[in-house]
């Protein structure tokens, strides 16, 4: 458990959440300011950062929880689509410095852009990123 760390207090029930879901591995309960009623999180009961010095098999975990999740949520909510992902660094838009995977639901006519794609002048970094990207493999 970390100092300070409001999902570490959610899962030492310090801090009330509306959990739907815990294993040895992972914690899940709705998000306290959903993007959508029915927004989830999957958090490692162990606390890391972020995805960097969280360990495979909790990893694992998560997205099976993930995905165990998703279709309950779905139905519950009556959304026609769910998004799952990890911010990760303030730079992605990590707030919560507990790691943790969001389960959202997503309406066809809901304007939400998840991200915008730019087009870049010309495809120079694709080889160049290709080759740096695989070689760190
Ligand atoms: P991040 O931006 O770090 O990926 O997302 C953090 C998420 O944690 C946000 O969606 C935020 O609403 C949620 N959150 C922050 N504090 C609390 C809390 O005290 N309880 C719950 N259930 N969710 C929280
Ligand atoms: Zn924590």
């Amino acid at each position: 458990m970390a100092e300070d760390c409001i999902f570490c207090k959610i899962i030492e029930g310090e801090v009330p959440a509306y959990k739907l879901y815990e294993d040895e591995l992972v914690v899940s309960f709705l998000d306290i300011f959903p993007i959508h009623p029915g927004h989830a999180l999957v958090v490692p009961k162990k606390h890391t950062v972020d995805i960097f010095d969280t360990d495979e098999e909790t990893i694992k975990q998560m997205m099976a929880v993930a995905k165990k999740l998703a279709l309950p949520v779905m139905n519950g909510t009556k959304a026609q689509g769910i998004n799952i992902g990890m911010n990760n660094k303030p730079a992605a838009g990590q707030e919560v410095f507990h790691a943790h995977m969001h389960i959202i639901p997503r309406y066809s006519d809901d304007g939400l852009k998840t991200w915008s794609k730019n087009l870049f002048k010309d495809d120079k970094h694709k080889q160049e990123l290709y080759e740096v990207i695989k070689k760190a493999l």
